[in-house]
């Protein structure tokens, strides 16, 4: 099997916070994109941005030809629906033995049949989601979890290298989505604990930025109090470009794999509920970081 490196053709479906940078370094490294996004909006930015890439219609137009396709969408039905199901799915528009890569945090068990359905069509999936958020989308340093076959990573690899640093092959299909989730349980668990911490200690007269300061030098460290604190949640601009309503996606994805094997374990089940409530409570278009309105309105209840 031939490596996909450049000038190869990839279909890349979803020009959100984080597929509009990923696919901005795959044109950078030379690969002919093909762009679909539900926004117009967010199509005619990124050609006008990228004049090499070329707009299409719906995700079947944009892999038609293609040599792969990168899927960056909200959740694994979307996904589905892009690739399989939907009207104008891509799975219609490529060839035998194209590639798909599924980099969005999706739910590992839909995965798993997802892999099965296009194994059934002679399409092999790679699931690859990503950590690392927009910046280390913007300068290619992701850490990307691989869930499937070694060759079609081996594959994959120039693609992956584009766009990210460390990239690490989890196992077979939906191992990449299952411990991405995972890892988002740790980071919202840092940003939860950091949020209460700042909270009773400025009640108690501490100064955040010094609090921040210390953890970072201390125990405490983690990395919402390396790359969220300062940045924005002491400054209270919560613009970290990742919303609240996936964060409380992954978090229910987590819990979702727990309950599917059948393991009881109280502090992700009570994660699941809190990032519920805080999305319910704090609406549409919250950041993630804004989990310290939620937990600052949570203290001052009677
Ligand atoms: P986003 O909401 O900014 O972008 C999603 C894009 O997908 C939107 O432009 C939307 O119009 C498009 N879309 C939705 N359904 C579609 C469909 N059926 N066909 C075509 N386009 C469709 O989301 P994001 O922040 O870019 O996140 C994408 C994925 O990456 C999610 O699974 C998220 O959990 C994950 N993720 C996000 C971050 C982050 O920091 N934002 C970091 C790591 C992983």
């Amino acid at each position: 099997m031939t490596a996909l490196a450049p000038p190869a053709t990839i279909a890349f479906i979803g020009l959100g916070m984080m597929g509009r940078p990923m696919a901005s370094r795959l044109a950078g490294a030379g690969f002919k994109l093909r762009v679909f996004d539900l926004s117009q909006k967010a199509v005619s930015d990124f050609v006008g941005a990228h004049p090499t890439a070329l707009a299409t219609a719906s995700a079947k137009a944009a892999a038609h030809g293609a040599n792969a396709l990168i899927a960056m969408l909200p959740d694994g039905r979307a996904v589905r629906a892009a690739v399989l199901e939907g009207r104008d799915a891509a799975a219609d528009g490529l060839g035998a033995g194209a590639l798909v890569m599924d980099m969005s945090s999706s739910n590992p068990v839909d995965t798993q049949k997802l892999a099965r359905d296009l194994a059934a069509k002679g399409m092999a999936l790679l699931d690859a989601p990503v950590s690392g958020g927009v910046k280390r989308a913007v300068d290619g340093s992701l850490s990307i979890m691989v869930g499937g076959a070694a060759a079609d990573l081996e594959r994959a690899r120039p693609v992956f290298g584009a766009m990210g640093k460390t990239i690490t092959l989890c196992g077979p299909a939906g191992a990449g989505h299952a411990l991405k989730a995972l890892n988002n349980y740790l980071s919202a668990a840092g940003v939860v604990a950091m949020c209460e911490a700042l909270i009773v200690g400025e009640n108690f007269g501490l100064d955040p930025g010094t609090m921040v300061d210390v953890f970072n030098t201390s125990t405490g460290k983690s990395n919402a109090t390396e790359v969220k604190g300062h940045q924005f949640v002491v400054p209270r601009n919560f613009a970290a470009g990742f919303s609240m309503a996936l964060m409380a996606k992954d978090l229910r994805t987590a819990g979702d794999v727990a309950s599917h094997l059948k393991l009881h374990v109280p502090n992700l089940e009570q994660a699941v509920a809190y990032w519920a409530a805080a999305d319910g409570k704090l609406g549409k278009g919250a950041d993630h970081t804004e989990i310290f309105r939620y937990a600052e309105m949570l203290a001052e209840e009677d």
